[in-house]
């Protein structure tokens, strides 16, 4: 499936980190596509201490119809490309007070059937927003 088969439609937040306190620029928005359910998501580029990292929450309906859950990841920019891993909801700017559903553990993410999809949901955004896609590949505009 070809990534230009998603809409991605999102706006610009301006969030306090529950981490750190400091104000961060996110966004949050929907991936849509004809194969997969609808995500929603929240995405930051932020430091609490350090080099800026990426941060998503991405959410799907549970598949039996429950509230949707949440997963969090992070996305680095390594030497040899990206890399994403789940973690744990209160490693992210938003926390526990993220109010897109229900939260996943990294555990629970990991052992969730929806692994794959908030893998390749995760690749869309960071791939779709102009600033996220930019941090990751400075050099290949
Ligand atoms: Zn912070």
């Amino acid at each position: 499936m070809k990534m230009r088969e998603f809409i991605v439609d999102y706006q610009a937040t301006y969030e306090t980190c529950s981490r750190c306190g400091k104000a961060y620029a996110g966004s949050q928005g929907l991936v849509s596509n004809p194969e997969i359910t609808d995500a929603k998501f929240l995405a930051s580029l932020h430091a609490c201490v350090g080099n800026p990292e990426i941060l998503l929450a991405i959410a799907f309906d549970d598949l039996t119809g429950a509230s949707p859950v949440v997963s969090n990841l992070l996305v680095l920019r390594t030497g040899s490309g990206v890399q994403m891993c789940f973690v744990e909801p209160e490693e992210t700017p938003w926390g526990d007070k993220n109010t897109l559903g229900k939260l996943l553990t990294r555990q629970e993410a990991l052992a969730s059937p929806l692994k794959e999809p908030y893998f390749r949901i995760a690749d869309v955004i960071v791939d779709r927003l102009p600033h996220l896609h930019f941090f990751l590949h400075p050099y290949n505009l």
